[in-house]
């Protein structure tokens, strides 16, 4: 029995030392951008201009955009060299975060299933 415990409580031990691990990675991610890029074309102000034809109209660009959406509305950023990096880099840290999270909260499950008795221990 009391073997029982003390393997239980070197799994509980392991799982919250993983868990504070990964919460740890997380507090780096400052960067974080919820958005997707993508490449569109662009009608300009000029009149006349080949990208304002009825028929087969030739679009400036294509530009890359950060399109974000949020409850009320989708809204798009122009990115130029300096604003996509910054865009690539927020999203991947959004990726990442995201996958951390749900980590985390796999081990937090685990943990309330099984080693609930040891919950005082942390
Ligand atoms: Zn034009």
């Amino acid at each position: 029995m009391s073997g029982m415990k003390s393997r239980a409580s070197i799994q509980i031990k392991a799982l919250v030392k993983k868990r504070d691990a990964l919460a740890e990675k997380l507090r780096g991610f400052k960067h974080i951008l919820r958005g997707t890029i993508l490449k569109r074309g662009n009608i300009c102000g000029k009149t006349g201009c080949r990208c304002k034809r009825k028929e087969n109209p030739i679009l400036h660009g294509p530009y890359q955009y950060l399109s974000h959406r949020s409850t009320k509305a989708t809204n798009m950023i122009f990115l130029n060299k300096k604003k996509l990096y910054y865009a690539v880099r927020g999203i991947k840290e959004y990726d990442t975060a995201i996958g951390l999270i749900y980590r985390i909260a796999e081990i937090n499950f685990k943990i309330l299933r099984y080693h609930y008795t040891g919950l005082a221990d942390e």
